[in-house]
């Protein structure tokens, strides 16, 4: 009669560990052999401290993942506005390059000028022309273009 007691506790560690997602005939056999009683509280200590653990683990995990990515993030961010502000210095300096080469462009064009009247200032002021045809002359020119006459005064 005993055996028969024996073994339904047995079944009952079995059934106990069936539902805690473990195999009921070998944790019915553990009880069998060692005691229903014994192996019952080895389940439920295992068992908890299993999913405890993997619980724990998960989270740690689930942590760990998610302080990686938002690491990265912010390390792209960081990284985007670096480029980003690399970027625009780049363009400003480009744009105050444009700028600076304008600003000499229009300097130099306004000493061009300056500089042109100056140059050319006797012959386009004192135009010289030819005392037999009329026509005018080169400036510095000897001989008239027009008709061959030597050029007086020269
Ligand atoms: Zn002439």
């Amino acid at each position: 009669m005993e055996i028969v007691i024996w073994l339904g506790f047995c079944a009952a560690v079995g059934y106990y560990a069936n539902s805690k997602g473990r195999s009921a005939i070998l944790w019915g056999l553990l009880a069998f052999v060692i005691s229903p009683l014994l192996a019952g509280l080895a389940l439920a200590l295992m068992k908890d401290k299993d999913t405890q653990q993997d619980i724990s683990q998960l989270r740690m995990n689930q942590q760990m993942m998610h302080d990686r990515i938002s690491s990265n993030e912010k390390m792209n961010e960081a990284r985007f506005s670096q480029v980003n502000a690399q970027l625009a210095q780049q363009q400003q300096n480009a744009q105050l390059a444009q700028q600076q080469n304008a600003r000499l462009a229009q300097q130099q064009q306004q000493l061009a000028q300056q500089q042109l009247p100056q140059q050319s200032g006797t012959a386009a002021a004192q135009p010289v022309f030819c005392g037999n045809c009329g026509a005018q002359l080169e400036p510095g020119a000897t001989f008239c273009a027009e008709c061959g006459a030597r050029v007086e005064g020269r």
